[in-house]
């Protein structure tokens, strides 16, 4: 009896637990549910790339804007337009920034995605600057011009980056494979520039905007040299793909970089759902056309983005209806 009784008051007693510690789980679960129905999300990139910095400043407009009202936008650190695309396929995100070369084969199907198939679902929203490719390697690597890298060690980008894929595009265009290289590394591009100089490997590979955090800290650290890459190969990949371009890494944007560097490269895009709602993408689009100055100023990226072009460039998926609607209310369509 005695025994029954103690148990039966150790039973109240969990009970009593379960109900203090289980009521305010329960009380934050509702919470979450309820601010998840109200936040957005954009996949970036690494910390120290630019597609980081840049969707935290359409977040901080968008937020900032009357018509944000119940909705939150943070940036999301992710492994880059890939995974973006990615992710957004599988309703994780609720946008991503992604390269104009990556976007293309999502909608087609090809490429990396030729697993996944074509994603019907993919919409653009704008389009936003240059992104170079861009090859940087430590200055006692012997390292000049992109041919040289064969028999070195080298950096690709973590699968999942736009670099990574795009290096393989490259890479065939010279005839390479992996065993080119002494080394292939995957790192991801927020340690890729430690790696660099701590002399784990001879060169990067990082398709990216300038200035990006990354290369300013390899410039910055240690002794490196910004590679060209031009040539017949080159120049067949631009006038075989729409998504290419040409492109340069402006001189003096870092330390000992006096010289103006040729190289190729792709349009960073923002792209969303086709089911993301038409007021949060009419929205935000708006909140980056109004306050203009301040998105411009707010990376040296954007500083030159152009209103017109801002619809168009590098946009192979559909645009949005959200979008469409604002860009054919400011007659930019
Ligand atoms: N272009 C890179 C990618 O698609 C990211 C560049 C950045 O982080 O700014 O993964």
């Amino acid at each position: 009896m005695r025994f029954i009784s103690t148990r039966a008051n150790i039973l109240k007693i969990i009970y009593f637990l379960l109900i203090l510690v289980g009521l305010p789980a329960f009380g934050l679960q509702v919470a979450l549910a309820q601010d998840d129905k109200g936040s957005l999300t954009i996949g970036s990139g690494g910390v120290t790339g630019v597609y980081y910095p840049v969707a935290g400043a359409i977040c901080r407009l968008f937020n900032d804007s009357q018509d944000a009202k119940r909705s939150r936008c943070s940036a999301v650190s992710t492994g880059g337009s890939v995974d973006n695309l990615t992710r957004l396929r599988r309703g994780e995100l609720s946008f991503g920034v992604v390269q104009s070369d990556w976007q293309f084969h999502a909608i087609k199907g090809t490429a990396v995605f030729e697993d996944d198939g074509a994603d019907p679902n993919l919409r653009s929203v704008v389009s936003l600057y240059p992104e170079a490719f861009t090859v940087l390697a430590r200055a006692d690597a012997g390292i000049e011009r992109f041919e040289d890298l064969r028999g070195k060690r080298v950096n690709i980008g973590n699968p999942g980056s736009g670099q990574h894929g795009t290096m393989q595009v490259v890479m065939a265009a010279y005839g390479w494979t992996r065993g080119d290289f002494s080394l292939v590394r995957e790192f991801k591009s927020s340690i890729q520039s430690r790696a660099l100089c701590d002399n784990e490997i001879d060169a990067i590979v990082f398709v990216v905007g300038h200035p990006s955090g990354s290369i300013k800290q390899a410039t910055t650290e240690c002794d490196v040299v910004l590679v060209e890459v031009s040539g017949p190969n080159i120049d067949a990949l631009i006038a075989e793909h729409d998504y290419y371009r040409r492109a340069t890494v402006p001189s003096n944007m870092y330390r000992g970089t006096e010289r103006e560097i040729m190289t190729f490269g792709v349009g960073a895009t923002l792209v969303t759902a086709a089911n993301t709602s038409e007021e949060v993408v009419y929205a935000l689009v708006k909140s980056l056309y109004d306050n203009f100055d301040r998105f411009k100023g707010m990376h040296p990226a954007l500083a030159s983005l152009r209103p017109h072009e801002m619809p168009k460039d590098g946009l192979s998926a559909e645009l949005h209806e959200g979008a469409r609607r604002y860009y054919r209310e400011r007659g930019l369509l």
